[in-house]
């Protein structure tokens, strides 16, 4: 080798060392159904409760983002959104039964070949092993609060690779094995991608034994709308003169009889429907509350950890959950909803660096977006498969670059399943929220009338006066019914994989007499399907 060529390469080898250590680290932790009324940051009503401290922390010295949309409020749906940068419509997992194999896991795929080593740990639900990552541990499944066993990468093949964690709470074990993969499992030669998933606060929230007395003797402030509601929901939602309020959306009180939190945690038979609605909804988010501090006192114990290596401040930290999570507004449970609790999803980042403290963003932005902006961070490009885009530019100047989205994609699937949620497609703008429930399944059968909502968010942020039918918003309602037309084109949800579902969408569309009379047919029969 000539002399000038041995320079040049040192030169090349030192500089591309250079920019490896100059590149961040990216720690994603998402926990199951951790929604931003639980998250003293969002500033809700459970704020004053200071049911965060450690995340809390995270978003004052980072940006938080009040718009982040889930584009199908549910555990493996979104999980698949966030790993292939795709809608549900487009990565084929439009429920609970999708997988998404190792070659598709592109989030990883594109991460590794940006020379970052990763990992998964914790909560996976896609199935699949997670072939692209560097290392995994991850509970089989939902998993288990308690005793949990992982499915570890190593000797034996996926899916008997199994270990059980005797004695410990999946929060605490979940950072045992982080803490562990940080200390002896990456090579500090590279950045590391750890995507950290907590099985908390999902249901049925069961909270490590320290917890017993946190919040024991608290009156858990309500939500308005847990009770009165009058304009709130459709022919869809509550069925023609609200003769389906039970058999729509799971609740709290005694609303649905099928699923309640009365039933669910047992409370006392001779309590008023008003006070054993109020009994269980403490009881819920007291179990619920329980399990999200178990989260953060666990964070605080991984971050002390960042520090202690000097990795914290050289990590861009981003804290989301799944989706958001219904907290008893509305009278319900459980997430699905296209309302707002349910669809938006906490988003805080945290990257002293580039990231300016204490910010905050109103962007629309989409678990879909999320995989390009961790690519943008590690100074990779999004590939052409993902549909999202990077919003690290929002993140880093408080700025919508140019032609930035400004509304939200939302279609829930799974109609009728588990928790009684009609399917349903609608658009999120800043202004505005347009929900058309068509109430069928991918067959087009089991049919629940079908309806629309309009909420005036600006106005109405708790979404409890439906305006569909008020005539000030008539333009309204038409420009965004186009908006949502052509989103639908944009995202590529043209409904060819489910036709017969897509027929019934077109057909009650315009939403003429004719329509509405056919939607109370279908009320009055779906009533009597249930009282069957
Ligand atoms: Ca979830």
């Amino acid at each position: 080798m000539r002399t000038s060529t041995l320079i040049i390469s040192i030169a090349l080898l030192i500089a591309t060392a250079a920019s490896a250590a100059d590149r961040p680290n990216i720690l994603f932790i998402m926990s199951d159904d951790h929604t931003t009324q639980a998250i003293g940051a969002y500033g809700s009503r459970l704020a004053k409760l200071n049911p965060t401290p450690t995340i809390d922390r995270l978003a004052k010295e980072g940006m938080v983002f009040d718009n982040a949309y889930c584009t199908n409020s549910i555990c493996t749906p979104s999980r698949a959104c966030i790993l292939t940068g795709q809608y549900a419509h487009v990565n084929g997992v439009h429920d609970l039964r999708g997988r998404i194999e190792a070659k598709r896991q592109y989030l990883a795929v594109e991460m590794g070949k940006a020379g970052y080593q990763t990992a998964m740990i914790g909560k996976w639900h896609l199935k699949e092993e997670p072939g692209a990552f560097d290392y995994y541990c991850v509970l089989p499944g939902q998993g288990k609060y308690f005793d949990p066993v992982f499915r570890v990468q190593g000797e034996r093949r996926w899916p008997n690779n199994t270990i059980q964690f005797k004695g410990k709470h999946s929060s605490d074990a979940i950072t045992d094995v982080a803490l562990e993969w940080l200390k002896s499992g990456w090579d500090r030669q590279q950045p590391f991608f750890l995507m950290h998933h907590y099985k908390a606060p999902h249901d049925f929230f069961e909270y490590a034994g320290r917890y017993e007395n946190y919040l024991a003797d608290v009156q858990i402030p309500e939500p308005e709308n847990l009770w009165s509601q009058s304009q709130f929901g459709s022919i869809a939602t509550r069925g023609a003169n609200d003769e389906l309020l039970p058999h729509i959306g799971t609740s709290i009180g005694r609303r649905n009889p099928r699923r309640n939190y009365v039933k669910h945690y047992k409370v006392d038979a001779n309590l008023n429907d008003e006070d054993a609605q109020r009994a269980a909804y403490n009881v819920y988010l007291k179990h619920y509350l329980r399990c999200v501090k178990g989260v953060d006192d666990n964070l605080a114990r991984l971050f002390g950890y960042l520090k202690q290596i000097g990795q914290f401040d050289n990590t861009v930290i981003i804290y989301t959950g799944d989706q958001g999570f219904m907290l008893g507004e509305h009278d319900y449970m459980d997430k699905r909803w296209m309302y707002e609790e349910s669809m938006r999803m906490p988003f805080i980042v945290r990257y002293p660096k580039r990231v300016p403290a204490g910010a905050r963003s109103s962007a629309i932005v989409e678990n879909v977006d999320y995989g390009p902006t961790m690519l943008a961070f590690a100074g990779a490009d999004t590939p052409s498969v993902m549909q999202g885009r990077s919003f690290h530019e929002i993140c880093e100047t408080g700025k919508e670059p140019k032609g930035w989205k400004q509304e939200a994609y939302y279609r829930y699937w799974m109609h009728m399943a588990h928790h009684d949620n009609p399917g349903h497609v609608g658009i999120r703008t800043k202004e505005f929220k347009l929900i058309f429930y068509y109430g069928c399944n991918y067959q087009g059968k089991q049919r629940t009338p079908p309806g629309w909502e309009l909420y005036d968010v600006r106005k109405d942020p708790t979404e409890v006066v439906n305006l569909y039918d008020d005539p000030d918003y008539a333009a309204v309602v038409a420009e965004l019914k186009q908006r949502l037309k052509k989103l639908r084109a944009h995202v590529r949800d043209d409904g060819k994989d489910f036709p017969a579902a897509e027929r019934v969408i077109q057909e009650f569309w315009d939403d003429d007499e004719r329509d509405r009379a056919e939607a109370r047919r279908i009320s009055r029969a779906y009533l009597e399907f249930k009282s069957k």
